[in-house]
């Protein structure tokens, strides 16, 4: 039978009408079995999460040795949650109490935050009449830090597989040495992921408050079109540049084990969504650019020396420097006798670049080096760019009509991404130019023809 593991959001999860529209939605398909959940978010603009609650209550603690102040704000969330769910097989406030208990107890910022995912893990387990499964006993980590997966997928999957339906909470594992830690703020994103790989899901659904992907990015662009479909890859290249919908290193456990993620809006279910497909399942959808992303505030530095190419080591004594330092470099492209790295600008700071410029200086003597600052990137991103001919053509035709100068080019090697550096202040005309010529242009001569 069709397995689904579903993931819960906090906007989806934030007071006891959206865990209700979360249940019709759980019971609607019965090959959705498994549901990992977040911690109740905001239910208003200006509302705390309740995973900021609990770390401000681990502060409080630790400052004071007690949270009972903070802590009565999570109690409250969690009070009217069940109240509005009218579970009554629940002891919320004994829950409550030993959970307030164990954070006075335990003293650690993980344990502390990891109980919004817990706690509406539990509550929602009860609503559903389905098995709560702690995920302290199935998700692990190593020595490191990193997740475990030799230890994880198979205590996942055996766990599971005595369960019809589970719920199971977000966010958190069990460190090295049996403590809980959490993944980094939005992680939860991450624990459906390995869960739909523990099990070999058809399908990882996580669900959330938009209906998918947009093709640009709605502040600038306006009203941009939804992204139907997706590859793994080409959402890599977008939320690297700042597409964020799902937390980035999500993508991974499910793209190892060949699952799609299809993204869905809790509050519009009939909406299409977002499917995100791996390179095998993936089939051209008609469109050159998937979609464009950018970033600003890049430095580029730029070094020149004759007969670069012949000179053995140049490209490694420049970045050992850098590694050195500890400062990594985005893009690096180069051309005979020349080399550009671009670098966050913020790594840059406190005099960091000047001590760069000095030490590559003496390493390599350059003939010259330049820096350029205040740069940004926006990234073209699309499967169907390799096929059609004439795309980065129209994509500098639309720059150069813009009045945009190109700073810097890169295409990588996937001829999946052109990358383009500009002036910081050419951002956002550079970001609606790119979306004009390859999602409105064509279609206004259309319609002007029709
Ligand atoms: N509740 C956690 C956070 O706010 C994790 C998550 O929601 O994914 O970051």
């Amino acid at each position: 039978m069709k397995l689904i593991v579903c993931k819960f959001g906090g906007s989806s999860l934030a007071d006891g009408n959206n865990i209700s529209r979360v249940a019709d939605i759980l019971r609607a398909d019965p090959a959705r079995r498994f549901a990992v959940v977040s911690a109740p978010g905001k239910r208003f603009s200006n509302d705390i999460k309740v995973t900021d609650l609990l770390y401000e209550c681990y502060r409080s603690a630790a400052q004071t040795g007690s949270c009972a102040a903070s802590f009565s704000a999570i109690r409250r969330r969690f009070t009217s949650i069940v109240e509005e769910l009218g579970i009554t097989s629940f002891d919320i406030e004994a829950v409550l109490d030993e959970t307030e208990r164990e954070i006075g107890l335990k003293k650690s910022a993980d344990f502390t935050a990891s109980r919004g995912e817990y706690l509406n893990a539990r509550i929602i387990a009860a609503k559903l009449g389905w098995e709560f499964v702690d995920a302290k006993d199935v998700i692990f980590f190593k020595e490191n830090g990193a997740f475990d997966e030799e230890k994880s997928y198979p205590l996942i999957a055996e766990r599971l597989s005595s369960c019809q339906n589970a719920v199971i909470p977000g966010f958190y594992g069990t460190d090295a040495h049996g403590n809980i830690k959490t993944f980094s703020r939005g992680g939860s994103d991450i624990s459906g992921s390995i869960v739909a790989r523990a099990v070999n899901a058809e399908l990882y659904e996580n669900w959330t408050d938009v209906s998918g992907f947009l093709a640009c990015d709605p502040r600038i662009v306006n009203n941009p079109e939804k992204i139907e479909v997706i590859s793994f890859k080409e959402l890599r290249e977008l939320s690297y540049m700042g597409a964020n919908v799902l937390h980035a290193d999500s993508i991974f456990p499910v793209r190892k084990g060949d699952i799609p993620i299809k993204i869905k809006n809790t509050f519009r279910p009939e909406d299409a969504g977002t499917l995100i497909l791996p390179s095998k399942k993936y089939k051209k959808h008609g469109k050159t650019v998937t979609g464009i992303a950018g970033k600003k505030d890049f430095t580029v530095l730029y070094l020149e020396k004759s007969m670069m190419n012949s000179e053995i080591g140049f490209a490694r004594k420049v970045l050992s420097i850098l590694e050195q330092d500890g400062i990594s470099f985005e893009h690096m492209p180069s051309g005979i006798d020349t080399l550009s790295l671009v670098i966050e600008s913020k790594y840059l700071t406190d005099g960091v670049l000047d001590r760069l410029i000095g030490q590559i200086s003496e390493a390599v003597h350059p003939d010259y080096i330049r820096v350029l600052e205040n740069i940004a990137l926006v990234a073209t991103v699309g499967h169907g760019m390799a096929a059609s001919v004439g795309t980065s053509a129209r994509l500098f035709k639309a720059l150069s009509d813009a009045g945009i100068n190109v700073r810097m080019i890169d295409q990588g090697s996937s001829e999946l991404n052109i990358i383009v550096g500009i002036d910081n202040d050419d951002y956002e005309k550079c970001l609606r130019a790119v979306y004009y010529e390859f999602f409105l242009k064509g279609k206004r001569k259309k319609a002007e023809a029709e």
